[in-house]
């Protein structure tokens, strides 16, 4: 009898034990890899972390990897979840145009390819891209240096200097482009000078987005160009970090003073630090996108191609990729300054209030 009751044990927990083994790989829908650049700046730390989460979410195990700005890590990595048989990959690339033939072999393999933010070029392999309207994010920082210069300097013409972003990501172009539409015909019609001359993405263009690199270019700008007694009324600035760089070289020669008061300068992505610089009148603006959104629609999308159900209502006319065009979701930036960050940015939740202490 006792041996009867411990068998009738034995199977009875056997049987729950198979249930739940069996739940569990019902719930099991497969590995996604996630690429991201770099944990240097945190808006990629919080779009790995979202995405990692919202697809868990959904069943899938994830393997997030930063590759800190170097390509071969990137690469190596990328490889790596192809040789482990994801069923996706989401890429935020370092440098788009060096993923060409892990890609092939991610397609050769049956893998879906997701472009994260930044579009991967000259590759017939992307199969999606999720972003923001980056012409757009280029405009927005445009008109908000042209709406800051006309509130704090009454007086045309305004001295500005122009930065860009990576030129080895397809962004950078985006967002150099949009603010160029609006800024080349006050260039043109003499309310603004670019005193040092230095136009055009291969000359403003800032390699990985490097702030000591922007640093640098603004500190000998102002030695050229502003030692005469001349001053910078505002700088275009495609990135946070930049801007921050940008800051430290202005403040080396005496702005944020009386007598040499902040000039004007613009950002992206609402980095804490530069939302408290914006807060202390350092920097003017920044420009919100909300990379929860990005990493949710994101998943969403992964879960849909992953499922085999074809995805509905992309954008298939603004992204070439050199190649092909590349189906995408755009999503909407929001220009930030003193009178709306309580609003866009801490009411949402995206920074935490005693982040800005
Ligand atoms: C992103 C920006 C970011 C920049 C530097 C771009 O590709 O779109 O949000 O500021 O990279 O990380």
């Amino acid at each position: 009898m006792k041996i009867f009751k411990t068998l009738a044990t034995v199977l009875a927990v056997g049987a729950m034990a198979l249930t739940a083994s069996t739940a569990v790989f019902a719930q099991d829908k497969g590995a996604i890899g996630i690429a991201m650049p770099t944990q240097s700046s945190l808006r990629w730390i919080s779009d790995g972390n979202e995405l990692k989460a919202a697809l868990e979410g959904k069943g899938y195990t994830v393997d997030l990897q930063f590759a800190e700005d170097d390509i071969p890590n990137q690469l190596a990595q990328i490889e790596n979840m192809v040789t482990k048989g994801v069923k996706a990959l989401v890429v935020a690339s370092i440098d788009g145009t060096t993923l060409s033939a892990v890609l092939q072999q991610a397609a050769d393999a049956g893998i879906k390819v997701v472009a994260y933010d930044r579009l991967i070029r000259e590759s017939g392999n992307v199969d999606y891209y999720t972003t923001f309207d980056n012409f757009q994010v280029g405009v927005l920082q445009a008109n908000s240096l042209v709406k800051g210069l006309g509130e704090r300097f009454p007086t045309k013409p305004w001295n500005v200097e122009l930065f860009g972003g990576s030129p080895d990501d397809n962004n950078a172009f985006f967002f150099y482009d949009g603010a160029m539409s609006v800024l080349q015909p006050l260039i043109d019609s003499g309310d603004i000078v670019v005193k040092s001359g230095q136009m055009g993405m291969e000359t403003v263009g800032t390699l990985r987005w490097d702030g000591a690199v922007a640093q640098a270019r603004m500190d000998n700008i102002l030695s050229a160009n502003y030692s005469d007694g001349s001053t910078v009324q505002g700088v275009l600035a495609p990135y946070d970090g930049l801007s921050r760089g940008i800051i430290s070289s202005l403040r080396g020669v005496g702005y944020g003073s009386a007598d040499l008061p902040w000039p004007v300068i613009t950002g992206q992505d609402a980095e804490a630090p530069s939302v408290k610089a914006i807060i202390a009148g350092e920097q003017y603006s920044t420009v919100y996108k909300d990379t929860r959104e990005l990493a949710k629609v994101t998943a969403d999308l992964v879960d849909t191609v992953v499922s085999g159900a074809t995805p509905e209502g992309l954008d298939t006319t603004t992204y070439d990729n050199g190649v092909k065009v590349v189906p995408s979701i755009l999503l909407t930036p929001h220009d930030v300054d003193l009178t709306n960050y309580q609003a866009l940015v801490v009411d949402s939740g995206y920074i935490k209030p005693e982040d800005l202490q």
